[in-house]
């Protein structure tokens, strides 16, 4: 049996609607508009989750939290994250690391970059070292760079506990 070593990609899109602050990685970051969702449009929680599902091929975020249920209505996705990573856990698996890329003009993000890490390395239980955050603009090209919305991609290595 070759190792238990599972890697996991996700991707996530939110757009831009009226608001005043966004929530990344589950730090509120003040903007001059907010994400639109049926959650609280956490682009960066959302592609995490979709990574780690993906690591163990257990389908993606919307068919464990449909945005069709009221229960999921402006759902704090640190708490869905949370979810997620349990059942990586019931299946005796830890995360190794986790590295995100988040695209965006703006809001600027280099300041609030470490509070982003901890708030997911708190959730996860893990040391703020197994996760990076990354942003980058688009050079002003595509609905990103014209600030329609946010894009943010993860990748996860989870290893299984023997
Ligand atoms: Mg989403």
């Amino acid at each position: 049996m070759a190792a238990q070593i599972r890697i996991g990609q996700g991707l996530d899109v939110h757009a831009f609607e009226e608001g005043n602050f966004v929530t990344l990685a589950g730090v509120q970051i003040p903007h001059t508009h907010g994400l639109k969702a049926h959650s609280d449009g956490d682009v960066v929680l959302h592609a995490l989750c979709d990574a780690l599902l993906g690591a163990l091929a257990l389908g993606d975020i919307g068919q464990h939290f449909p945005d069709t249920d009221p229960n999921f209505k402006d759902a704090d996705s640190k708490v869905l994250l949370k979810h997620v990573y349990q059942l990586i856990l019931d299946r005796g698996y830890l995360l190794n690391n986790a590295d995100i890329t988040v695209a965006c003009e703006r809001p600027k993000l280099a300041k609030h970059n470490l509070e982003m890490r901890q708030s997911i390395a708190d959730v996860l239980n893990v040391d703020v070292t197994q996760v990076s955050i990354k942003a980058t603009t688009t050079e002003q090209l595509g609905f990103t760079g014209r600030q329609e919305g946010i894009l943010a991609m993860a990748t996860v290595l989870i290893s299984h506990a023997k």
